[in-house]
């Protein structure tokens, strides 16, 4: 039947979230008793710590449960202003804050505020899932920046150059990244800084897994690299990965005042402030103790480390070594073209379609991360489950022809 209401044009732009879906299906087939492995799950398998939670309980029971300012309450506010201060040694005002509902609104005010049509963004390839649709509701155009496995997801200025038109409004940079778990070189986060400096670029960095560092020595960060660039940079954060708080919705953003106070505009006109009770738990968290994300890290260890061995140990897959973050990026495509039961698999979506239904192992088809040679594996669940799945991973493959 023919549907009564039209939809917006701008509906053609986006798809679901293709990481919630492939979450959804598999929350679906669990329900229906299937033994589900589930390595989809972009999230720490951590519960909110105590004194956060006690925060937000405490707001409640204190009746703080009103509309607050736009941009975030005043201490949340500052009390982020004397950590990025505490932490790395950059200053802002509290009125270059903002204070939003998760890392993605952050992103989504900033596209709203900043681009629009016949701008180009540059986003490196493999990227977060909802750069894209993001960037194309503010009708600006996303242009991919190629990385490659053999140089480990790391930015150069020959990919970069390859990309840059005149039209280049800006870049988004997420570093450790999602999906792969890689981090800029210093060495490309010069070339970018360069690069933004001398065509007047926006420098977007999605630090949200910037507590979850597995290397040695400092994370490199485009502000320390070359501190020039601070006037035409947004950083984008939050508590989702570094507290466990993903269900709380609180995210923030710090950039030049016009841009925040643009931003600002946006929020008051769609979404009003963030929740009043989970800012007061953001609070307890940014103020609070910092040892939690350094805890998390060290639970991910032994896991990262396991899981990188058994996927390397596999005939013809290759996988880079995550450098922070919660995932694994292996290379599945030696196998693409081979069958199961006359069916081929020929690319990542169809790998990962093969692995739930025939081994329950939830994963996310590279595809939806724009490279369709890998699969990502989150390794941000027990260990029990991570060997069990790499058995299940190693029995699949065995059964294509
Ligand atoms: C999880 C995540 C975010 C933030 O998510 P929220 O739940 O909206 O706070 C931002 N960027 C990347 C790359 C992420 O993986």
């Amino acid at each position: 039947m023919e549907e009564q209401i039209a939809l917006a044009d701008r509906m053609k732009l986006i798809k679901p979230s293709p990481t919630l879906a492939v979450n959804a299906k598999a929350k679906a087939m669990k329900a229906e008793g299937a033994d589900i492995l589930n390595f989809s799950v972009g999230e720490p398998d951590f519960d909110t710590p105590p004194h956060v939670c006690e925060a937000g309980k405490q707001a409640i029971d204190e009746g703080f449960t009103r509309y607050t300012a736009v941009p975030g309450i005043p201490e949340l506010r500052e009390a982020i202003v004397d950590r990025y201060a505490a932490d790395k040694g950059w200053k802002y005002d509290a009125d270059q804050v903002q204070v939003c509902c998760g890392g993605k609104h952050g992103l989504y005010n900033m596209a709203q505020a900043l681009f629009g049509p016949g701008d180009e963004v540059l986003i490196p390839a493999p990227y977060w899932v909802s750069y894209p649709p993001i960037v194309l509701l503010a009708g600006a155009t996303p242009v991919f920046v190629p990385l490659s496995e053999e140089e480990n997801f790391d930015l150069t200025s020959d990919n970069l150059n390859k990309c840059v038109t005149d039209k280049t409004r800006g870049i988004i940079l997420n570093s450790p990244s999602n999906p792969t778990g890689s981090i800029f070189s210093a060495k490309a986060l010069e070339t970018v800084a360069q690069m933004a400096l001398e065509k007047g670029w926006v420098i977007i960095t999605d630090d949200i897994y910037d507590t979850i560092v597995y290397d040695e020595g400092p994370l490199a960060h485009i502000l320390d690299v070359e501190p020039k660039v601070k006037e035409q940079t947004i950083l984008l954060n939050g508590v989702s990965k570094s507290f466990a708080m993903t269900g709380w919705r609180i995210g923030y953003s710090l950039g030049p005042k016009h841009v925040i106070a643009a931003m600002n505009k946006i929020q008051s006109q769609s979404t009003s402030n963030p929740s009043s009770i989970a800012q007061k738990a953001a609070l307890a968290a940014v103020s609070g103790p910092q040892d939690f994300p350094g805890k998390m890290k060290e639970s991910f260890l032994p896991r990262r480390e396991y899981i990188i061995g058994e996927l390397t140990s596999i005939e013809g897959i290759t996988c880079v070594n995550p450098s922070g973050a919660f995932y694994v990026f292996p290379n599945f495509s030696a196998y693409y073209g081979k069958k199961f039961n006359g069916k081929v698999i020929s690319g990542s979506v169809e790998m990962s379609g093969y692995l739930l239904e025939e081994s329950f192992l939830a994963t996310v088809p590279g595809a939806a991360f724009g490279a369709d040679d890998f699969i990502r594996f989150s390794f941000a669940t027990s260990m029990d489950a991570i060997k069990e799945g790499m058995k299940r991973v190693k029995e699949a493959l065995s059964k294509l022809d």
